[in-house]
């Protein structure tokens, strides 16, 4: 057992120490926090990027649901648990993935955490991208296999790799196409052709880019024509989705496997009813309402612009997540302070969730955004970092 005084007096003499701070009121992109003498800030730092937690259609039928069949959803879907409107979602979702079948979580960390355990095991290989999200690292180390991390979308890397290490099993290739913290984007086209070169299994976790790429917002899976190529893809409805829950796509056999062997889908509670009506009407709406994306997209490219105008040389990637790297640990939080001052709420992303000496500002863009929150951001950010 850990000391725990001494674990965290360490942690918070690094300035690592993390502590919960709750939001008091939040409204069209705007928060008020705990001790914060009830000033306003505009939220940089939340996922909700169409801006569908607050969009009247999933309050509309997650208020229905609620009404018709409570709180909770009382057991497992494999015990009483299972509903339509559960059906329904995955329906949905396999349709919108442009897969036979889809199966629903807990949220996306079970998904990832009982995915990859059903389907490998200690004879197995996995190759993980080094930048995985810890949902994923978790399901790899939980599932007893070999793990073999590749360099950040370095596909020689990944292929010197594959070569090396030819075992007698289907191995499992895990990405995500828009990386969380960098904002980057995966080559799927490339990994497709390494994952059939090598006969391994892909699966593509689509946390940030489901409902925001694709022409129907089937993630840059759809945007790139792959469906047909990814055996699993994940994603979120905690995200983009504006609600929460997550799930997977595939075919037919590899869903009615994961009904059975997934053990967080087997021994969890299934989804509210609520939760899982507000993600079926949000599923409903990206497919619907491209203009929502276009929006997205249009405030994106305006943020980036006035940043680009401003001075700014460094890449801003091609997502809605743009990582300012800073350096040290200390700077960020130093700047995300100053910005705070200045009513601007952004998370200063620091070792070890990303590698030391890239602390960063993660600006995520959302739909709430208007043009002149963007530029007051951007220049109030520029100012900042100039002096
Ligand atoms: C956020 C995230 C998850 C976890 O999803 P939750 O529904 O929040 O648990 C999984 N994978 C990736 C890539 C993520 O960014």
């Amino acid at each position: 057992m850990v000391d725990l005084k001494a674990w965290l007096n360490e942690q918070r003499e690094k300035g690592r120490l993390r502590s919960l701070r709750p939001v008091i009121a939040r409204e069209k992109g705007r928060l008020i926090l705990a001790g914060d003498d009830n000033r306003t800030l505009l939220d940089f730092s939340s996922n909700d990027y169409l801006a569908l937690a607050e969009h009247p259609a999933l309050i509309a039928a997650a208020q229905e649901a609620l009404s018709r069949f409570g709180a909770g959803s009382g057991a497992s879907r494999l015990m009483s648990g299972d509903l339509a409107v559960h059906h329904d979602l995955e329906q949905a979702v396999a349709q919108l993935k442009g897969q036979e079948g889809a199966l629903t979580f807990g949220s996306g960390y079970m998904a990832n955490t009982g995915i990859i355990p059903a389907l490998m095991g200690r004879h197995d290989l996995i190759f993980s991208d080094r930048l995985n999200h810890a949902s994923i690292h978790d399901g790899c180390r939980l599932s007893g296999a070999k793990v073999i991390r590749f360099r950040h979308n370095d596909l020689n890397h990944l292929e010197e790799l594959l070569a090396k290490n030819r075992g007698t099993t289907i191995p499992l290739i895990v990405v995500e196409s828009i990386y969380s913290m960098d904002g980057d984007r995966c080559p799927l086209r490339e990994l497709v052709a390494l994952k059939e070169r090598f006969g391994c299994l892909l699966m593509v976790d689509e946390a940030h880019a489901t409902g925001v790429f694709g022409p129907n917002g089937g993630g840059v899976i759809e945007e790139d024509g792959m469906s047909g190529a990814v055996d699993l893809a994940v994603g979120t409805f905690g995200k983009g989705l504006g609600s929460y829950g997550a799930f997977v796509a595939g075919n037919r056999e590899m869903i009615e496997y994961l009904v059975n062997r997934a053990r967080s889908f087997i021994f969890s509670t299934a989804l509210p009813p609520a939760v899982a009506a507000a993600s079926l009407a949000a599923v409903r709406l990206i497919r619907h309402e491209p203009g929502l994306r276009h929006e997205l997209q249009e405030k994106i490219g305006y943020f980036k612009g006035v940043l680009r105008k401003g001075g700014y040389e460094a890449d801003l990637g091609p997502s809605q997540i743009i990582p300012i790297v800073v350096g040290e640990s200390e700077a960020a939080l130093h700047i995300a302070e100053l910005l705070r001052k200045q009513g601007i709420f952004v998370t200063a992303v620091r070792p070890p969730t990303v590698p030391q000496g890239t602390a960063r500002l993660r600006f995520s863009i959302t739909r709430h955004h208007s043009t002149t929150d963007l530029s007051q951001a951007a220049e109030t950010l520029l100012e900042i970092m100039e002096r």
